[in-house]
């Protein structure tokens, strides 16, 4: 009886080493954008306003084909080719599945990477770190944190003061030209 409850315990214990490190970006976007019931919070909307919950149906039919397969599917727009990399105007880069402002031209560098690359969001809280290890690689995902979607990554090869590169997919960003300084 004693070796049935221990080997119950094991596998117990096995199931939940294994449910903590699942790390499939999937199912985890999904618990972030699942974690709020929308039709619970609607009277609560003053708190939660920020926080967007959408369907992926709803998702697919306000994006573009190339925004949701960036941001709702973690896609990636071939290096060079996105409408950010090589685009260096005063302004704001916002989210463009929400339109949060996340990041500003001031901290954006040229990393020669393909990619619109920054050292420093907005504001650290508008963003969620996750780990990726897709393609066998470890890196730090980053999405946005009021819609969930998907960004691009972070690395730790980028300039001063920070020494990061936010590497993100255009197609993750609008952008709004700041105002004419007169
Ligand atoms: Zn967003």
């Amino acid at each position: 009886m004693k070796k049935i409850i221990l080997t119950f315990g094991i596998s117990l214990f096995a199931a939940f080493a294994i449910h903590v490190a699942s790390t499939n970006p999937e199912a985890n976007l999904k618990k972030i954008t699942n974690i709020s019931n929308p039709d619970s919070l609607k009277e609560k909307s003053d708190l939660m306003e920020s926080k967007i919950n959408k369907t992926e149906q709803e998702w697919k039919n306000e994006l573009t084909p190339e925004e949701y397969y960036v941001l709702r599917e973690k896609g990636t727009e071939r290096a060079y080719t996105g409408e950010f990399w090589n685009h260096f105007e005063d302004g704001v880069y916002k989210c463009s599945g929400c339109g949060e402002p996340l990041f500003s031209s001031e901290t954006k560098f040229n990393s020669h990477c393909g990619w619109p690359s920054y050292f420093q969001p907005i504001d650290k809280s508008k963003i969620i770190y996750q780990e990726d290890r897709s393609y066998g690689m470890i890196r730090t995902e980053v999405m946005c944190a009021r819609c969930g979607g998907h960004l691009g990554h972070v690395f730790d090869d980028g300039p001063k003061p920070t020494g990061l590169r936010y590497c993100i997919n255009s197609v993750s960003l609008d952008f709004e030209k700041a105002a004419e300084k007169k």
